[in-house]
């Protein structure tokens, strides 16, 4: 099924103008000729922007560790209030800002409200967390001695963002930075720049109601020598880096090597485990969101499906229906469940997959193939694709940032842990069962290795409030909710001695 005809250029140009300026971005301040803002809607360009050079960058990281200097004493809940008129003002926008995401992103239009959404609850808890940034305080072995932890801002954070979430992922950084005292240099993906320049806009707005500093959230354009710049950066001692594991592999040991820290949070292979007790209706529902949302271009993506034999094709015959339902087109419109991919290479990218995919014994049962190419030259619509291995062949443990859902077999619940084990990422997984004892057979030490395992659910769309990340090649990194904050501060254990007396630890007696 396709659905209606592809919003026109020109209609994509002034919508995605209005909402920037509706954000307080200054056009003629940010045209320019260095770097072109594409949509993936029709694959025209909207327009040029200006873009900072790798001294630009400098120059940005200076101004946030001047702002730092100021910040990192100002109360944790007055930091708060500044996160709060943020999420206030995103609230007002959560329109503007979703149409930039469609715009640039290809997201459809829930989706694309759901990522600002994501922004605006990040900040809700933020704001609580600004008043709950605990240190612990633990016994002395020593009498008349008080020992304990406190939490201290740690300075500039580096951002480095991928497209495929142009606004969430840094709101899940900014938020809690700032609210830890931090100051933020900000390198968004050069596919979707616009984004980016509307929310430092509103946060600019929010730094000038709250009284905060200027200069507390820089951003800075441009391609991997502006992000590389900012890796390099000995004032920057945290770089959270979201990207492919090519990205992370070249940033993790650049900042290692100047002793900063990182938070990488890279590709992930993800799978969900179909046992027979689980309910087959809301295994399809949630395994179609998980595959086909966000057009396969999640970092949560559900690539693969390990189904236990005695109903691998009941579950295949129902997916393939699916699959060939999926109303693929505009985003903008509502019936619309797939938008298109970011641009030809990742077209490219995934033809190429489907075709090592078949020459390694896999069998398509569904999709693969281009949308209206003639009504829409320049953009890549496709059709979500469905393809039945013989086993965990090589182009199955690469992750292929596109629509492909291989679909695997298993015999044994110890088979099932073991494909979805034995991928270099470590990201998402899930399981669908009936049997409590398998899903905490999945969720158990010797179980699924990934930094979100789920039940019952598909491996996409993680709530703000849990840590986000994953292990392997995945990177490592938490971000987000629970204790994630710890990652933005540095931590100082202080001893008070109040006894009057000298007492050394461990029982040392060094009496002079
Ligand atoms: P990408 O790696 O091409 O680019 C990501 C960002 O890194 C961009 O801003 C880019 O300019 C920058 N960059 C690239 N090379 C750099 C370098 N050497 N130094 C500094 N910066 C550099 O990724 P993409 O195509 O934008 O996004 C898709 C990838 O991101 C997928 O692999 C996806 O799984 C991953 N991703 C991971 C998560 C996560 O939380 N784990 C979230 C979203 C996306």
């Amino acid at each position: 099924m396709v659905t209606a005809a592809i919003s026109g250029t020109d209609e994509i140009r002034a919508r995605a103008e209005q909402a920037l300026t509706r954000c307080g971005v200054d056009l003629t301040a940010v045209k320019g000729d260095a770097l072109t803002a594409r949509t993936p809607l029709t694959g025209a360009d909207l327009f040029g922007l200006r873009a900072q050079t790798p001294e630009d960058v400098d120059r940005a990281v200076e101004a946030a560790h001047t702002a730092f200097l100021t910040w990192r004493t100002t109360p944790a809940p007055v930091r708060g209030a500044l996160v709060k008129r943020f999420g206030e003002l995103l609230t007002e926008h959560k329109q503007d800002l979703a149409d930039l995401v469609t715009i640039e992103a290809g997201k459809i239009r829930s989706e694309a409200l759901g990522e600002v959404q994501e922004m605006i609850d990040i900040c809700d808890f933020a704001v609580g967390l600004s008043r709950q940034l605990y240190g612990r305080t633990m016994p002395s072995e020593r009498p008349g001695h008080r020992l304990m932890e406190t939490w201290h801002p740690l300075g500039v954070v580096g951002v480095i963002s991928a497209f495929n979430f142009p606004v969430a992922v840094w709101a899940w950084n900014a938020a809690v930075a700032l609210v830890c005292g931090d100051t933020v240099v900000w390198k968004p993906s050069e596919l979707t720049p616009l984004t980016a320049l509307a929310c430092a806009a509103l946060l600019d707005l929010a730094i000038a109601d709250a009284g905060a500093p200027k200069g507390l959230n820089q951003v800075v354009v441009g391609a991997a020598d502006v992000g590389e710049r900012l890796v390099d950066s000995p004032r920057v001692p945290l770089v959270s880096a979201t990207g492919s594991t090519r990205m992370g592999r070249a940033v993790g040991p650049r900042v290692a090597a100047r002793f900063g820290r990182t938070i990488l949070e890279l590709g992930g292979n993800n799978a969900a485990v179909v046992t027979p007790s689980a309910d087959l209706d809301l295994t399809v529902n949630a395994a179609v969101f998980a595959a086909a949302g966000t057009a396969g271009q999640r970092c949560t993506t559900l690539r693969r499906l390990i189904v236990h034999e005695d109903i691998a094709d009941t579950v295949v015959e129902r997916l393939t229906a699916a699959f060939e339902r999926l109303p693929i087109g505009d985003p903008f419109q509502d019936t619309t469940l797939v938008g298109p991919l970011v641009n030809e290479a990742a077209f490219g990218r995934m033809r190429e997959a489907v075709e090592r995919a078949t020459a390694e014994g896999g069998t398509l049962c569904a999709g693969g193939e281009r949308q209206f190419p003639d009504a829409a030259p320049g953009a890549y619509y496709v059709r979500p694709a469905l393809v039945r291995m013989p086993a965990q062949t090589a182009v199955v443990r690469e992750e292929t940032f596109a629509p492909i859902l291989y679909v695997l077999t298993y015999r044994d619940l110890d088979e099932a842990i073991r494909l979805n084990n034995e991928v270099p990422q470590g990201l998402s997984a899930g399981i669908f069962t009936a049997d409590q004892s398998e899903a905490e057979r999945f969720l158990a030490p010797d179980g699924a290795d990934c930094g979100i395992a789920n039940v019952n659910i598909g491996t996409s769309g993680a709530e703000i409030g849990g840590a986000f990340g994953g292990e392997k090649e995945t990177g490592g990194g938490r971000e987000s909710g629970s204790d994630a904050w710890r990652a933005y501060m540095r931590r100082a254990t202080n001893t008070v001695n109040y006894s009057g007396r000298v007492a050394l630890a461990q029982g040392v007696d060094f009496s002079q």
